[in-house]
């Protein structure tokens, strides 16, 4: 879990701004749940860049930033908010079947998750999918940061959160290397950080522990361990122990994963990728959610 408090107690967390969150949002709101939505308030980043879109009923022709526009209307008529936030890590189970949701900027505790979360895009580096975790590469500064103390850490951000988790590790760490994608704008001005643009072409190791990154220019930077910020993480990373192939969750025809509580919807769990069926597995994660809560017996069987 991170450094941060627990904020506040709610039935269902929605993880994730797109079609399959926000279906499972206003689906809950009907039902009256205490819910959080988590995500961006630009909502669908996916669903923004989408020139033209021709398969969605009733909506011939729409541009997807039409299509974004409309949803903040509909979830303004029905007054819910998505809190700016992004998820680092949910722990299960963690105590009475309920779930902490930790994030940046604080921990939720829930007793049912929906992970809508979307898919990876980018990359990986060679060699980050294998030390990631007991490996020293990790994804979250602010809950891994304190194993580091007093250490020299590399960070790699792609996104403008990253200038805050650096800022972070230069309190902990004795020296940080801060390489910053294109996309990061910001800047870290504390005495122990060097700040430099680019990105590690690949991740060294020494018996199964992270040695150094290589530049592009074959320059190597070494450190104790490696922080890679980046818009969304896998999500095996996201929710340990989730079952997963090739990064899409197994879920049932309920849309539950194979841990009690947990359900997920959209591309997360799998192609065709596609904005109908990324709503219709919100709505049914939304309804069998509010299932879990309301049948005691409704997760040992239908
Ligand atoms: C260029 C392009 C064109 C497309 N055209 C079409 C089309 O014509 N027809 C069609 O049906 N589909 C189309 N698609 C696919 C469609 O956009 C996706 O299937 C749909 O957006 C999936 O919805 P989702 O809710 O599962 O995920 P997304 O839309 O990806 O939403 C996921 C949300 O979760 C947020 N998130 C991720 N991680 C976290 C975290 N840790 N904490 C908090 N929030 C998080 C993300 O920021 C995002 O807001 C297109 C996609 C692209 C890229």
């Amino acid at each position: 879990m991170t450094q941060n408090t627990m904020i506040d107690n709610f039935d269902i967390a929605v993880i994730g701004s797109g079609p399959a969150g926000l279906a499972a949002a206003i689906n809950l709101k009907i039902r009256n749940k205490r819910f959080i939505l988590l995500g961006y308030p630009q909502l669908s980043h996916q669903v923004e860049v989408s020139v033209l879109i021709d398969n969605l009923l009733g909506f011939p022709n729409i541009k997807g930033s039409d299509l974004n526009k409309a949803w903040k209307n509909h979830l303004e008529a029905m007054d819910i908010r998505i809190v700016d936030d992004r998820v680092r890590q949910v722990y299960t189970n963690v105590f009475d079947e309920k779930h902490v949701v930790a994030c940046r900027n604080g921990d939720y505790i829930v007793r049912s998750v929906i992970i809508a979360a979307g898919i990876i895009r980018n990359n990986l580096i060679p060699g980050e999918s294998e030390l990631l975790g007991q490996g020293g590469v990790s994804y979250c500064a602010t809950c891994d940061g304190m194993f580091y103390k007093g250490k020299k850490v590399v960070i790699f951000g792609t996104t403008e959160d990253a200038v805050h988790e650096a800022e972070y590790l230069c309190e902990v760490a004795s020296e940080v290397v801060f390489i910053a994608s294109a996309k990061v704008k910001g800047t870290v001005s504390a005495s122990n950080c060097t700040q430099m643009r680019g990105k590690p072409v690949k991740i060294l190791s020494e018996n199964g522990k992270f040695t150094a990154v290589e530049m592009f220019d074959g320059t190597q930077i070494e450190g104790a361990a490696l922080f890679i910020i980046k818009d969304a993480a896998g999500p095996s990373y996201l929710v340990p122990g989730i079952e997963a192939e090739n990064d899409s969750i197994h879920v049932d025809a309920d849309m539950r994963t194979n841990i009690r509580g947990i359900f997920a919807a959209g591309d997360c769990t799998g192609k065709p990728w596609q904005l109908m069926r990324a709503m219709g597995q919100g709505q049914i994660a939304a309804l069998n959610s509010v299932r879990y809560l309301d049948e005691e017996n409704y997760w040992s069987g239908l």
